[in-house]
């Protein structure tokens, strides 16, 4: 189909980027499971390698199925192109990789992914790399750590692991003011929920291990390029606007305009650092996200229910859900994610870690595992866990404290959920 901007998102997420297979007519996207394709001449051939003509080389760059995945991502997302990678980790990098070099730094969030926190704060140290964690809600201090030497912002749209809205319009005014990218983690939110391209973030990462695949079959990542931001105002970005050594002196921004960081990733990023997604993941994650908005509505709904419940209970101290009233952030959720807040939070229990411990040992239909955006209910107690790398003040200030599990609400019914907290809390209570 022709993407015309008129269509809805539900008809986005089933046709955006496919058509049927023009060999053999099949309606559904094949898996292209092959390493090379054949060149017509060897004219074709030079223009490939060249960046004159778009094609397909070599599967570490490009795919047709994973080529219908990036389309469908950068559509729903409202980007003008997207790479996907192995994992929502690889994204992180690669999304970094062309605007970053030795001595340079990435502004951060404390409030997000465990994961991520150890990759900024420990492995990109390696690279030379390094990220300034910053409180998002404090714009001041978000604007007083960038220095000449940072090159994007980073922050999830709905974050890990308390479910903590961030007011993406106000931060990608600082990034604007000091000509810098801003990068948005989309993964807890899905495009269904939040598209942080129309808050104005310039870069969307995602891990598609979760929501947009939806059943825990696969890892895989994504980053989806706004766009808009101009690569040449300042000489920060010469990876895309000076030339390229490996290119014979191609400037990326000059040649490609607004896809040039979309060819860079492909061209440089996979080329040279290969955190490739296979066809067979892209084929998953494109069968779940035929059905994203179908599952978000009743991730969401459940969410509410099960996070109004828990905040009612006498065993239970806090709830930290944006979709509840008593959340700083409810009033968020209006102008970031209209549809909902998503369907992870945490919550405290009093007893603190033993009685963590005991809760999720005790739950039967949730699964104790690490991951989220599952159609199962998932429980994880983060300080044991995910976020056991970091010191007892990064626990805190991720909101991953000793007391707080978090849970990743599936799409079960809400009453046979509840009914499991329900034995469970007094397990961990007895
Ligand atoms: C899981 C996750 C990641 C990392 O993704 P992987 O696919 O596990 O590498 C990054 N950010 C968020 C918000 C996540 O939930």
């Amino acid at each position: 189909m022709t993407d015309g901007p008129s269509y809805g998102f539900d008809t986005l997420q089933i046709h955006a980027g496919a058509r049927p297979d023009p060999a053999t007519g099949a309606r559904q996207t094949p898996i292209y499971q092959t390493t090379a394709y054949v060149f017509r001449d060897a004219d074709h051939a030079a223009a490939l390698f060249n960046l004159q003509e778009v094609g397909f080389i070599y599967s570490r760059l490009t795919n047709p199925t994973v080529a219908v995945l990036q389309e469908r991502l950068a559509t729903l997302e409202g980007g003008v192109g997207a790479v996907c990678c192995s994992s929502g980790h690889a994204a992180q990098i690669m999304a970094l990789f062309p605007l970053m070099g030795p001595g340079l730094n990435v502004v951060v969030s404390t409030r997000l992914y465990g994961g991520t926190v150890t990759q900024f704060s420990q492995t990109i140290k390696r690279f030379g790399w390094s990220a300034k964690f910053v409180d998002f809600d404090d714009l001041d201090a978000v604007k007083a750590a960038i220095d000449d030497d940072t090159r994007a912002i980073f922050c999830e749209s709905i974050a890990n692991p308390g479910g903590y809205i961030t007011d993406l319009r106000a931060v990608a005014d600082v990034a604007d003011g000091a000509g810098i990218p801003l990068i948005v983690d989309n993964t807890s939110a899905t495009p269904y929920l939040c598209r942080p391209i129309e808050h104005g973030a310039t870069l969307v990462v995602h891990s598609t291990t979760k929501y947009l695949t939806g059943n825990g079959t696969v890892t895989g990542g994504c980053v989806i390029d706004s766009g808009t931001f101009d690569w040449s105002a300042s000489d920060k970005f010469p990876s895309l606007s000076a030339p390229e050594p490996a290119y014979h002196g191609l400037k990326f921004h000059e040649t490609f305009g607004n896809l040039a960081y979309t060819f860079h990733g492909i061209a440089i990023g996979l080329r040279d650092l290969g955190m490739t997604m296979n066809p067979q993941a892209a084929h998953y994650t494109l069968m779940g996200i035929e059905t994203l908005s179908l599952r978000m509505e009743r991730h969401v709904e459940n969410t509410v229910k099960i996070a109004k419940w828990l905040e009612a209970d006498d065993r239970v101290d806090f709830v930290t859900y944006a979709g509840l009233e008593s959340s700083p952030y409810f009033d968020r959720v209006k102008t970031v994610c209209p549809k909902g807040a998503g369907a992870l939070f945490t919550f405290a229990v009093k007893g603190g870690y033993e009685a963590c411990v005991k809760l999720v040992d005790s739950l039967e239909i949730f699964s104790h595992v690490a991951n989220l955006g599952d159609t199962r209910s998932l429980v994880i107690h983060s300080a044991s866990t995910t976020h056991r790398q970091l010191t007892p003040e990064q626990q805190e200030a991720a909101g991953a404290a000793p007391n707080v599990v978090r849970l990743s609400i599936g799409i079960e019914d809400a009453d046979d959920l509840i009914a499991d907290l329900d034995q469970a809390l007094a397990k961990a209570a007895g």
